[in-house]
Formats: structure tokens, C-alpha cells, sequence
């Protein structure tokens, strides 16, 4: 695509001073690069606030401000980034000049938090606008491996610092035993049940059925594993992060704060430093104390009852009036009328009407990735699930909606894979698992917020999921696909099936979700790879 020129012209020295910080000096296009975020920021605030072009901005109040330190006049500009932090009073002048909180969006980072817990990698995943999370999987790397003789699990320091330190260690190391113990017999029943067929490659099939071992063995995983996660995130996220971090009742939780607050101050300090004053300290002090009161409060309440249900998946609340609703809100951008004048009309169209309506929005889905529009949005659905801690971790992780789970314990039972049955293997995974429940209880007798450490992922959870429409598109098709884990499979089928009893006309889109069980999930996608390789191949 050409672009017109830009009408902004820069003189010899002003496009070589430029060239590194920006991608081009001619066209209305460009991206900034090779600068700190922190000046990013600024620079889009002032942005805000002149009629300059920013590369104007750039080179009048960055680069020509010798304070900035952007450019070292004893170099070439090549050479010019300089110490973050010898800018950052400058920075953060031009902030509270023209800034508001949204600017501390405008720049980001990349973090690592390696050799964290599950309860840590949980805590962090927990965000959901502005922040994106990779995390180690449980399915492609085996989380047996030692360091100097030890399983890698957090060694809680309250517990360890208790007399229920040696338990502790004994039950964890007695999880990670069972499950390094169960690999090999475990992968030889799966490939034994499900040989490799004449389209499957070797590579391909040793894959698929490693993951099929592991994913069937996570449960005994305790909530202790070590395990890494990756964020990119903007600093306004970070910084609400590292607040909610401070709030926690967790000491590794309040402790990974501190470092991540160390590690972003050297990047975007001037986005996260409300993080450490006393307004932070304020604010996670407002959370910590709320979450403590309400929590006494609900145990007063609430304490002495027990869970009526073990239902997997219960559909607690939907709107009886969606269909008209989604419909109102499906014509309402297209016309001139008020709203409510949209769906006084539409309360009074017949069901064929309608389902012709819904059926032109959501059009001719050619993949799930073809989703329907915000219309879906007007209508909300809430789940109570119960269902294995795995299944949690994997579904914790969609953002644009509403969780919110209870309390890890061992309290709901665990699951037992079936193929653990018929693999005969069923028998050391239960016993680790009932030993693990009984150092949980123990310890959360004085140690209530630590014993979740030693809960495996067998173990239930349950959880609250309210969602709108059109995430429920995304998330019941993603997470029903072939490939994906059937624990959290069946909970996206079930999803469907129960929505669809009461509103068939506004998942008759859903064409994308499979309904289907499958002995050997990654399959499909490692063939899909070979092809792939056999092309490049070629
Ligand atoms: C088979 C399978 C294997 C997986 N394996 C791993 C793994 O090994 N490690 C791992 O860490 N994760 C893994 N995941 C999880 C995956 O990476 C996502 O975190 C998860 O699916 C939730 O994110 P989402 O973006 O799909 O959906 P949601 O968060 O529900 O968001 C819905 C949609 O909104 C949009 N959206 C939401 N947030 C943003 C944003 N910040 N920026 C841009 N767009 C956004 C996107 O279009 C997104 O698809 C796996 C998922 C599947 C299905």
C-alpha cells in the first residue's frame, strides 16, 4: 500500500537525529522503535496537547532536550539511548504536565516470573484487561525434573518455618514420585490402546501421545509446582497488578510484588511507581482488609452449610428476554431510532422474523474465528462450575469475562481419568491423592491460606463464570476443540448444551463447536504439523 507523502518535512540533520526512533521521515505512517516506554508515553501525552506532528514533538522536546537524554552529543545518534533512570524526573515532569492515568497504557513490558508457584502463576493470570500471559504447559514438559536432588514445588516458607515443614516435603515429594513413576506405563497403555496409523508419523505420534500421558497425570500436580509465566503487559495493568499482589494473604505472592516492581522500575518506572507509595500501599491495604472482612463475614454467615450440588455445569441465570434483546440491539446501529423505540419494535416481530435477523448477523461462519458482533454482547449468561483444578488453570485464562472461584481445597473430591482405570494405574494415583488431602486438612487448620499449596489438580474447584453472548462463541468453540483437554472440553460442551435449551435460536450459529469425544486429542494437530513439515519440506 503507498501512502501520501506526509506533508511534515525534516531537514538532513533532523531525518539522521530521527532515523533510529522512528521507521520512516516521509510517510503518515510509522512506528517508533529503539525508544525507552516511558518516553513513548510522554511522547503520546504531549501528543494530545500539540498541534506539532509527534516526530515534531520527538525532535523538539525529546531529542533537542539535552535533560531527556535521549541523544549523547558526544556520539553518534546511533548510540544515544542513555540510563532510564537519568531521564525518568524529566518523564515524569511531562506527565503530570499533560497526563493522565491512560498514558501509563501507552508504554509496556515484557516480564518474566520464573520458578513461581501455581498458586503465584494463578495470581498473575488473574488479570485481564491490558495484561497477556504465556505459561509453561502441563501438557508438552514434564514437570518431574530436580534441582540438586529436589522436585521443583515452592517450599512454602510458613509452612516450611511450622512443624508441618517435613510433612510438607514428604507429600509433595510422594505427588511428584507417583507422577514420574506413572510416565513410562502410562505412555506405553496409550500407545498400546491407540497404535500409529499409516498418516501419522512417528514424530507426530510420540507427541500426541506424550501429551495424552501428561495431560492424564497433572492431577497429581500440587498447587506447589514451580512452573514459569511470561507477561506483556501496559503499565497501568502492572501497576494494578502489583497492588493486588500486595494484597494478597500469600507471603510468595506479596514477595513476587516486590520483585516485579524492582524489575519494572527499570523499564517503565514511571507507569508503576504509585505501585510503592503510600497511595498503593493505601489501596492494597483497602482490598487485603475488605477481602479478610467479607471473607469472616460469609464464614458467620454461611459457615456451617454444606454444597447442595456437585453438578459439573449449572446455568444459575439467563435472561428470558435475550433473544429480543440481541435482536434490538442487531438492528439498532443500522437505523436512526431510539433504542427502546429498536425493541418496542422488535417485541412485537414473529419468531421467523427474528430467527432471519439473527441468522443475516452472524452470516456465513467459513471458521470460528468468523465471530459475530457486539449485538451478542447485550445478553449475559452465569455458570456455576465444579470441575477439576486443571480445568480451572486452562479456563482462568480467558479475559473478557467474569471468574471468580472459591477457595482451593480438597473438600469437593478429585477426578479420576478414566483411562487411569483400564490402564490399571488407578490404584498409587489415588493413594498420593488421599494422603495429600490429609496434609492439606491438617495444615489448614493453623495455616489456612498455605495449605492451598499442597492441593493437586485432581482436586475440584468451583467456580462463578458470567460471560455475554458473544464470548461464549469464542470460548465454548475454542475450548471444545479435538485438541483441547477433556476436562475442559466437556465443560464447554455442557456450556452449549445448556444455553442452547433456553435460547436455541442464538447458538444455532455455533457451528463450530465439536460435541465429539476423542481417545487422542493432540492427533489431529500433529498430522496438521506433518503436513506442514512435508511442505516445507518440498
Ligand atoms: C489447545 C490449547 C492449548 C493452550 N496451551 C497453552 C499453553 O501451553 N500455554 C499458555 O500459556 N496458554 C495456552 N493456551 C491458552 C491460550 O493461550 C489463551 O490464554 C486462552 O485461550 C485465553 O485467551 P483468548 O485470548 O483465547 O480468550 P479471551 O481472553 O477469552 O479473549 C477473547 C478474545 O478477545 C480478544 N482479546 C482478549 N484479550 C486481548 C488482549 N489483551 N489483546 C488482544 N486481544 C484480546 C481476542 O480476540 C481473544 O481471542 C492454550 C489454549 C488452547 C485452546
Amino acid at each position: 500500500m503507498v501512502y501520501k507523502q506526509t506533508s511534515q518535512m525534516f531537514n538532513e540533520s533532523e531525518q539522521l537525529l530521527l532515523e533510529s526512533f522512528v521507521t520512516n521521515c516521509n510517510s503518515d505512517v510509522f512506528c517508533l522503535y529503539n525508544l525507552p516506554e516511558v518516553v513513548k508515553g510522554a511522547l503520546f501525552s504531549r501528543y494530545s496537547r500539540s498541534d506539532k506532528s509527534l516526530r515534531r514533538i520527538l525532535l523538539d522536546e525529546f531529542i533537542n532536550a539535552p535533560e531527556a537524554g535521549l541523544v549523547d552529543p558526544e556520539n553518534r545518534a546511533s548510540d544515544r539511548l542513555v540510563a532510564i533512570q537519568k531521564a525518568t524526573g524529566f518523564y515524569d515532569r511531562v506527565l503530570i504536565g499533560y497526563g493522565d492515568d491512560s498514558v501509563a497504557e501507552l508504554g509496556g513490558a515484557h516480564i518474566a516470573c520464573e520458578n513461581i508457584s501455581n498458586i503465584a502463576a494463578k495470581a498473575l493470570e488473574d488479570s485481564r484487561l491490558g495484561i497477556s500471559p504465556l505459561e509453561k504447559s502441563t501438557r508438552y514438559v514434564p514437570f518431574n525434573s530436580q534441582v540438586n536432588g529436589h522436585y521443583r514445588y515452592c517450599r512454602e516458607p510458613s509452612i516450611m518455618g511450622s512443624s508441618y515443614g517435613k510433612l510438607y516435603e514428604k507429600t509433595l515429594d510422594n505427588l511428584f514420585d507417583t507422577y514420574t513413576q506413572l510416565i513410562d506405563p502410562l505412555l506405553v497403555w496409550v500407545r498400546n490402546c491407540i497404535p500409529r496409523d499409516s498418516d501419522t508419523s512417528e514424530r507426530g505420534y510420540n507427541s500426541a501421545t506424550r501429551a495424552k500421558a501428561l495431560d492424564l497425570l497433572r492431577g497429581l500436580l500440587p498447587m506447589a509446582t514451580l512452573t514459569n509465566v511470561g507477561l506483556f503487559g501496559n503499565g497501568r495493568a502492572f501497576e494494578y497488578l502489583l497492588v493486588k499482589l500486595n494484597a494478597a494473604p500469600h507471603r510468595e505472592l506479596r514477595s513476587l510484588s516486590q520483585s516485579m516492581q524492582w524489575e519494572l522500575d527499570q523499564v517503565i518506572p514511571s507507569f508503576v511507581k504509585r505501585a510503592k507509595t503510600e497511595r498503593g500501599a493505601k489501596y492494597a491495604q483497602y482490598l487485603s482488609a475488605n477481602h479478610q472482612n467479607t471473607e469472616l463475614l460469609t464464614q458467620k454467615l454461611l459457615g456451617n452449610r454444606q454444597a447442595a450440588s456437585s453438578t459439573t455445569v449449572q446455568l444459575v441465570q439467563y435472561d428470558p428476554q435475550a433473544e429480543m434483546k440481541v435482536v434490538a440491539a442487531i438492528l439498532y446501529p443500522h437505523s436512526n431510532l431510539t433504542f427502546e423505540q429498536v425493541r418496542a419494535y422488535v417485541r412485537d416481530l414473529g419468531t421467523s422474523e427474528r430467527v432471519d435477523i439473527i441468522n443475516t448477523y452472524a452470516g456465513e461462519r467459513e471458521s470460528r474465528f468468523h465471530r459475530p458482533g457486539r449485538a451478542f454482547e447485550e445478553v449475559y449468561y452465569t455458570f456455576d462450575i465444579l470441575a477439576d483444578i486443571g480445568a480451572y488453570r486452562d479456563l482462568q485464562r480467558h479475559r473478557v469475562l467474569t471468574q471468580e472461584r472459591q477457595r482451593f481445597s480438597i473438600s469437593h473430591g478429585y477426578i479420576i481419568p478414566p483411562e487411569l482405570i483400564d490402564a490399571d494405574l488407578v490404584k498409587p494415583y489415588k493413594e498420593v491423592l488421599d494422603i495429600a488431602a490429609e496434609t492439606t486438612e491438617l495444615i489448614a487448620k493453623d495455616l489456612p491460606d498455605a495449605s492451598e499449596y499442597v492441593v493437586p489438580f485432581a482436586y475440584l474447584v468451583r467456580w462463578r463464570v458470567k460471560l455475554n453472548l458473544r464470548e461464549v462463541y469464542h470460548l465454548v468453540e475454542l475450548r471444545s476443540t479435538r485438541q483441547g483437554h477433556p476436562s475442559y472440553r466437556a465443560i464447554a460442551q455442557q456450556m452449549y448444551q445448556q444455553i442452547q435449551i433456553h435460547h436455541p435460536t442464538l447458538v444455532d450459529s455455533m457451528k463450530f463447536v465439536d460435541l465429539n469425544d476423542y481417545a487422542l486429542e493432540r492427533l489431529s494437530s500433529e498430522q496438521r504439523i506433518d503436513f506442514k513439515l512435508r511442505q516445507q519440506n518440498q
